[in-house]
C-alpha cells in the first residue's frame, strides 16, 4: 500500500474555473500536493497514457477531450493515497457517483468528469513517471 497518487484535473476542470476549488477538496480530505504542474496533452501523449483503454469505443473521443485543452498532473500523498482518492472521485460516471464525490459534484457526464485518479500502487507510479522526470521530483520535493 502506498501512500502515493497521480491526479489530473482534466481539460474540463480547468475551463470550468475549477482549479482551486477541487484542490481545496482534496486537500480538505486530508492530502498533501507534493507536485504540480500546466500541460497540454498531445495525442501521442494521451494515447501512451490511456494506453489500457485503446481497443475500447470511446478512445477516439477521450483522446479528443483530453487534449481540448490544458490540463493540471498532480502528486498527491495520503496513506492508502489510490483508495483513498478514487473515493473522494466518485465512480468514473457522474450519475452513479455518491453524493459529496468531486464527480457527483462537478461532473457533466462519464466523458466530461473532471477528474483522474490512479487505479492501483502500480499504475500510479507509472502515471506519475509519465508526467513528472524522477529528477524533477527529486528537484522539487526530495523524492
Ligand atoms: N470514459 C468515457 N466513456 C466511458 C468510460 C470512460 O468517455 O464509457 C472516459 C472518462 O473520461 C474516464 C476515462 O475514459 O475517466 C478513463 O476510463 P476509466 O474506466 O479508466 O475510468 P476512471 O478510472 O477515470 O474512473
Ligand atoms: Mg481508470
Amino acid at each position: 500500500m502506498s501512500n502515493r497518487t497521480l491526479a489530473i484535473l482534466k481539460p474540463d476542470c480547468v475551463r470550468k474555473g475549477l482549479i482551486g476549488e477541487v484542490i481545496t477538496k482534496i486537500t480538505d480530505d486530508g492530502f498533501k500536493v507534493t507536485a504540480l504542474k500546466m500541460v497540454k496533452l498531445t495525442k501521442d501523449s494521451a494515447g501512451g497514457f490511456y494506453e489500457i483503454h485503446k481497443e475500447r469505443p470511446f478512445f477516439g473521443e477521450l483522446i479528443e477531450y483530453m487534449t481540448s485543452g490544458p490540463c493540471v498532473p498532480i502528486v498527491l500523498e495520503r496513506e492508502n493515497a489510490v483508495e483513498n482518492f478514487r473515493k473522494l472521485i466518485g465512480a468514473t460516471d457522474p450519475q452513479k457517483a455518491d453524493e459529496g464525490t468531486i464527480r457527483k459534484l462537478y461532473a457533466e457526464s462519464i466523458q466530461e468528469n473532471i477528474i483522474h485518479g490512479s487505479d492501483s500502487d502500480e499504475n500510479a507510479a507509472k502515471e506519475i513517471g509519465h508526467f513528472f522526470s524522477r529528477k524533477e521530483l527529486l528537484e522539487i520535493n526530495g523524492f
